[in-house]
């Protein structure tokens, strides 16, 4: 590829909506253009980088025994509604209605479809297993498009779906699907760990995500993990065990009365107020889940993982409640406390989930429903309610490992793939079932497997970038060299450069000549910012018979003659390919 032909345009600014590298970075190359929040052009570059990724998944899925197929985009409602996710999938599932009225839906992502598909074509246990996936364009209207292709609105992802005829089969699939996914992100340069993770919208029960570690701001998620065994997991469902010392056992209350506490809104002002740790201090915090309340009851030194009490409720959807449904929820028991001195009390009916570490809590302050007053030396048996216990608590560095008891640590994540152990989720609601060898029907054992591609390529840049540009793995870089003649009009140096360009060529390797007549200082700031991983430059040395080769990951820099140059590339690419 000549330069002066590639269709690509680097900018000298960061774009303004830029906040993390990855998106600087490849808005600036050049990479992508933004059509609408979360919806951007994959340009030539980019389109390349991202055909690289999915050839080596392609490669992978392919050995692991899967096989590709491709659905729809578009899909109507009726099967959504077969599944039950119709109702519930909220707003990231982009509605919209055909010209006959009929609802349709963008794929966020695609178990209806395949379940349909499979039920009419997989009949005999004799044709399972199956594991059929696809790579495609996926549409979510994420609340907070952000990050550039990290958190798109449509974004590429390949998504696989295996059947099984049982748990045994799932389990072998699950972990073949798991070996395959870990040298995938080794094939494209990435480090990632495989930790325990919350199944989310899509239910089921056992998954896993694949994180790629980061120092930068991307990392949406925190992952615990533990450096003296194996245990990781992300703050969705990472458990832990609380060190005793945590509690001070001290006395402060021998009798169980209501005293005021003016003006003791948060739980700082309430320990300050009555002179007690935080963990003496039982807190009520009222949440909306699917439409409904909840009360949520933890130590008050803790906070509580919303998705861990998401599903403790078994729910959909969830978020802290309003003041003003605060006070619909305490005008309707009869009570008119203003948050601060909410408390579970009373709340008959309500459901109450209360977190691990209410558990042995005693003598403790609590709110009842008055406004600046507050329970003290109380016991769960003061409270008249019953409570459904869940571990519901996050997780905060330096509690202990839940397997081995040594400190956790906690680190930023950005998940690039994820698999899921769905079992009947999808087969039973939609009658997608086999005849096993008595004639007996049995729903399949379903498993799922996404790899965001467009968030892979964007997290490769993430972790490898320096201030000048991107550092692309070779593997996934859009071109592999790039040649720079420093003075397009020194025949010599333009005679040897075209040389090396063509004999690069005539050995499989892809590069580009920069032919462009601009100062060496613009062709070597655009090759680094591009991140072109090699770079032979044809300067003033020519003349002693030497070129230029740098490498961009380590900067190393070394003068060979032309042929070496070409040789030592070749080589080098190629090791870096196997
Ligand atoms: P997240 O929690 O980050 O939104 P998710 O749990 O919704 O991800 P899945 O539904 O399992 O993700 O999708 C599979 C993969 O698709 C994810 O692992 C991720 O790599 C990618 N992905 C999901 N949402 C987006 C998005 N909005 N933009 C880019 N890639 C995405
Ligand atoms: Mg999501």
């Amino acid at each position: 590829m000549k330069m002066s032909k590639m269709f690509v345009q680097t900018l000298r600014e960061y774009p303004s909506d830029a906040e993390v590298i990855s998106h600087k970075m490849l808005g600036r190359a050049g990479y992508i253009k933004k059509l609408a929040p979360g919806i951007y052009t994959f340009m030539p570059l980019m389109w390349r980088v991202l055909k690289k990724i999915e050839n080596i998944v392609r490669e992978e899925m392919d050995r692991a025994g899967a096989q590709e197929l491709l659905m729809p985009f578009v899909q109507p409602k009726e099967l959504w509604e077969e599944s039950g996710r119709w109702e519930v999938y909220g707003k990231e599932l982009m509605r919209l209605k055909d010209r006959h009225d009929r609802d349709m839906c963008l794929g966020p992502t695609h178990e209806e479809i395949i379940t349909s598909v499979a039920r009419d074509s997989l009949k005999s246990y004799k044709q399972l297993p199956v594991n059929l996936y696809q790579i495609q364009s996926k549409f979510r209207d994420e609340i907070r498009p952000r990050y550039g292709l990290l958190r798109g609105r449509e974004f590429i992802m390949k998504d696989a779906y295996s059947f099984d005829i049982d748990e045994a089969g799932l389990d072998k699939e699950y972990k073949n699907m798991a070996q395959a996914y870990k040298r995938i992100f080794d094939r494209c340069g990435l480090e990632t760990k495989m930790v325990q993770s919350d199944s989310g919208a899509i239910g089921g029960s056992v998954s896993h995500e694949f994180m790629v570690i980061t120092d930068t701001d991307a990392g949406e998620n925190d992952v615990f993990y533990c450096n003296s065994c194996d245990y990781s997991a992300n703050s969705n469902h990472a458990v832990s065990k609380l060190a005793d010392r945590e509690v001070d056992r001290k006395e402060f209350f021998n009798e169980t009365k209501i005293v005021d506490t003016p003006n003791t809104h948060s739980i700082e002002e309430l320990c300050e107020f009555l002179k007690i740790p935080s963990t003496l201090i039982l807190k009520s915090l009222v949440y909306i889940a699917d439409k409904k309340p909840v009360i949520a009851l933890i130590r008050a030194d803790k906070a509580v993982e919303e998705t861990k009490l998401m599903n403790a409720v078994s729910g959909v959807d969830i978020r802290i409640a309003s003041s003003a449904e605060i006070a619909e929820l305490m005008s309707e028991k009869g009570f008119d406390a203003v948050p601060g001195f909410i408390g579970p009390k009373g709340m008959n009916g309500i459901k109450i989930i209360a977190d691990e570490t209410v558990r042995d809590m005693k003598n403790f302050v609590v709110g009842i429903n008055q406004t600046d007053k507050h329970l003290v030396g109380a016991n769960l048996s003061d409270l008249g309610i019953e409570l459904n216990y869940a571990d519901i608590r996050l997780v905060q560095q330096g509690e202990l490992c839940p397997q081995c008891g040594k400190p956790l640590y906690v680190t930023k994540g950005i998940e690039v793939g994820n698999i899921f152990k769905l079992g009947t989720k999808y087969s039973k609601p939609m009658n997608a079932v086999y005849t096993d060898i008595e004639g007996k029907t049995h729903p399949y054992i379903m498993g799922c497997y996404g790899i965001g591609i467009s968030r892979t390529a964007a997290a490769a840049v993430e972790a490898h970038y320096d201030e000048y540009g991107i550092k692309w793995p070779v593997s996934i870089a859009p071109y592999h060299a790039v040649i720079v003649p420093v003075n397009i009009n020194d025949e010599l140096q333009m005679h040897t450069a075209q040389k090396i360009y063509e004999d690069l060529l005539n050995a499989g390797i892809e590069v580009v000549l920069d032919d462009r007549d601009e100062r060496a200082g613009v062709k070597f700031k655009d090759a680094d910012l591009i991140g072109f991983p090699y770079r032979v430059t044809v300067g003033k040395t020519i003349t002693e018979g030497l070129v230029e080769y740098k490498v961009r990951e380590t900067g190393e820099q070394e003068k060979y003659t032309p042929e070496q140059a070409v040789k030592i590339l070749i080589q080098n690419i190629k090791n870096n390919l196997k």
